[in-house]
């Protein structure tokens, strides 16, 4: 198991964003993880990185207890992730933000520049790497925001709706990236509200609602379970 998430609670006040939630993925998974809008997942990636911390049970990765390690120490066992609102230094360049992922494995800053020129080739970025980030769209932000996770070289790469806001020929390439950077071998745990993006890669799929799990299984039998539909319906 890569990642093994055991009753992990997250409350703020008498608010349980995340409600005794067990998920485990295997290394080479692609894990869809669904729900309506405040349904707990993007708290719930917060408390795999550790970018908050749980208040209750318990968070493995490759083997270790990380559940009180702090981000960059995930980040260093290769947890990496993308956040829903990106992460980008608008004046810095398209490199200098690729690169900033790069530093955690890389201890010279042309080692860091080397390997950050890489991955921006991998996601499609390679002629705009001199350009200052600001001057991004929102396919561009989102791949940016992909190639500092992979500088990182990570085992695991979790994607906070790393598509949404893109026209359906955007996802569509987006979606051929995924699978590239899966096929790199990295397992992938994702985000994202667009169906044919989770019907096209997860092999799993986890749906939560109100911080707790409803259903789990293929993509197809969560969408027709009766409880996913009925949440998404909003009761
Ligand atoms: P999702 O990503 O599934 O849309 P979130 O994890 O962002 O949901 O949010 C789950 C719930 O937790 C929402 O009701 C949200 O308002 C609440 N929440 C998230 N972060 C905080 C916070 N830092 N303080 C208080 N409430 C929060
Ligand atoms: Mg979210």
């Amino acid at each position: 198991m890569l990642i093994d998430a055991r009753n992990v609670t997250k409350a703020f006040g008498a608010f349980r964003a995340v409600d005794d939630a067990s998920v485990s993925v295997e290394e080479g998974d692609i894990l869809g993880l669904i729900g309506p809008n405040g349904a707990g997942k993007s708290t719930f990636f917060n408390c795999l990185t550790g970018d908050l911390p749980v208040t209750s049970g318990s968070v493995s990765f490759a083997g270790a207890d990380v559940t009180r390690l702090p981000p960059e120490a995930r980040a260093k066992l290769g947890l990496a992730r993308t956040f829903q609102v990106p992460l980008t230094f608008e004046s810095m360049s398209v490199l200098d933000n690729a690169t900033i992922g790069a530093l955690l494995r890389h201890h010279t800053a042309r080692e860091a520049r080397a390997k950050a020129r890489d991955v921006l080739q991998r996601v499609g970025l390679g002629h705009v790497t001199d350009a200052p980030a600001r001057s991004l769209g929102t396919p561009g932000r989102k791949r940016l925001e992909i190639a500092r996770a992979l500088a990182s070289e990570p085992k695991a790469l979790l994607l906070d709706e790393a598509m949404a806001g893109l026209t359906p020929t955007e996802v569509r390439d987006a979606i051929e990236l995924v699978r590239r950077i899966h096929g790199d071998g990295i397992t992938i745990v994702i985000v994202e509200h667009i169906m044919e993006v989770i019907v096209s890669l997860a092999q799993r799929v986890v749906v939560f609602h109100q911080g707790r799990e409803i259903a789990r299984g293929t993509p197809r039998e969560v969408t027709s379970d009766p409880k996913v539909i009925e949440a998404y319906l909003g009761r």
